[in-house]
């Protein structure tokens, strides 16, 4: 009989929207920040793996559409309308896991926020993963989806966890982004470019985009289930995490961004608030909406969160790969004392920043003073830390970006390797 890891691993190299097996690649800082929503129970792990490792049934001979119909947004009939009682979704008898009550948010939204978008912002925003990948897939709608429960509201709309009406009834995290509110706040292309670059990635601790579709007034993005729900909301409930703890996931995050940076992909928004935890509780990087796919390597746009932003980037010089570094340092540290190393104290920058989508260009007072401290690299490790952690720490975070430990040498690193799972020992040297 396979074991819960052997199947996981099955989910983690089965590709939903295209049917290709893929090589299982090696995959706001004060403690003032507010709590965020309620994180999803605990599903029945094996019933959902069980359905996940089922075989792929969405691929098809060919293109779904001719190239041209990414021109012209899906229609999708008028659901009925919402009558103001939760209802369970209405799955088969196969249907033996529990999606939760749907609230009708969806409606309420489409009637409170939504609105058409036209012109070139229109183009840019009709994406259909159906059309736009290497193979062909199956062409996505709404109504072939049960509504489950909401996981959770972004800026631009809800999260609801959903499952594939047809057979094998896939259970996926459907996000949703109203148009004219992408378009209100200039970030078409910012979104098109961050789902062009997640489609694209396959890593166990890198959240997974099955695929994507859309409508008149929303584009819904199909993505992997992180069971566990928020990092950054376990990390505000501990207050800080153990060494082993820390350890696991840098070794995690390190690993994905050795993968990310290999594909010429600099996330540059690296912090608990973008980290998922699977249904293993194995950490997920999971937005991608500052990441840049950089061949050239060397960018100047300032982006990112003031507790992280390395100095290269606060003096307006070109970055690279090494900002990822930077964070990775600060990450660190973060997890270890619960706070970021160069926050200040009256400085609640990450609860009252803009949200992630938009620059960081306008520092105030109190993003001055860490900027003041990042230049001068000014921070201290509290003695509750190890000297190990306090050692990977403080390679990670040097000014000069050459200077930063390559992230092939962090996972090597003693602090690494003395917490490092026998499992995951053998799978890295499977898979490097
Ligand atoms: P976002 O719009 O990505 O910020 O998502 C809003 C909230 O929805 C997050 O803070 C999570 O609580 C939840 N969420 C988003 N994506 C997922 C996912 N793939 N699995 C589980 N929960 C998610």
């Amino acid at each position: 009989m396979a074991s819960v890891t052997a199947i996981t691993r099955q989910i983690e190299t089965l590709d939903i929207s295209s049917g290709v097996k893929t090589a299982g690649n090696a995959s706001s800082g004060s403690s003032a920040r507010p709590l965020h929503a309620k994180p999803p129970s605990q599903p029945n792990a094996s019933k959902l793996l069980t359905k996940y490792a089922a075989p792929n049934p969405f691929l098809k001979a060919k293109p779904a559409h001719p190239p041209s119909s990414l021109r012209h947004p899906t229609q999708i009939p008028k659901p009925p309308a919402y009558s103001g009682t939760p209802h369970a979704t209405t799955g088969d008898t196969q249907t033996s896991f529990d999606i939760g009550l749907y609230d009708g948010g969806l409606e309420v939204d489409n009637e409170s926020r939504g609105g058409s978008v036209t012109g070139e912002a229109a183009e840019t925003l009709a994406l259909d993963s159906s059309i736009s990948g290497q193979y062909p897939t199956r062409e996505w709608h709404l109504r072939d989806f049960d509504l489950g429960r909401p996981l959770g509201k972004g800026k631009f709309g809800r999260v609801y966890m959903v499952r594939t009406k047809c057979a094998p009834k896939y259970i996926v995290a459907l996000k949703t982004l109203t148009k004219s509110e992408i378009v209100q706040f200039g970030v078409e292309k910012q979104i098109r470019r961050e789902i062009e670059i997640q489609q694209n990635l396959r890593h166990p601790n890198v959240l997974r985009l099955y695929g994507y579709f859309h409508d008149e007034t929303r584009v819904f993005l199909m993505l992997e289930f992180a069971g566990k729900g928020e990092l950054y909301r376990q990390l505000s409930k501990v207050g800080c995490f153990s060494e082993r703890r820390s350890s696991r996931y840098i070794y995690q995050m390190t690993d994905a961004l050795k993968y990310l940076h290999s594909k010429h992909v600099i996330h540059r928004d690296i912090k608990p608030e973008n980290l998922l935890l699977g249904l293993n509780g194995e950490l997920k990087i999971a937005d991608f909406g500052w990441s840049v796919h950089a061949p050239g390597n060397r960018r100047t746009t300032m982006c990112g969160t003031p507790d992280y932003l390395p100095p290269e980037m606060i003096e307006g010089k070109h970055h690279c790969e090494k900002v990822d570094h930077w964070a990775l340092g600060v990450l660190t540290y973060e997890f270890l004392v619960g706070s970021a190393p160069f926050a200040t104290p009256d400085n609640d920058q990450r609860s009252t920043s803009p949200p992630i989508l938009c620059p960081v260009l306008d520092p105030t007072e109190n993003t001055s003073e860490s900027y003041r401290k990042i230049l001068k690299l000014d921070y201290k490790v509290p003695n509750t830390v190890s000297i190990e952690a306090a050692d990977l720490i403080s390679k990670l975070l040097k000014s000069d970006p050459e200077k930063r430990i390559p992230l092939a040498d962090a996972l090597k690193h003693p602090w690494i390797l003395w917490y490092r799972p026998k499992a995951s020992v053998g799978q890295s040297e499977r898979t490097s």
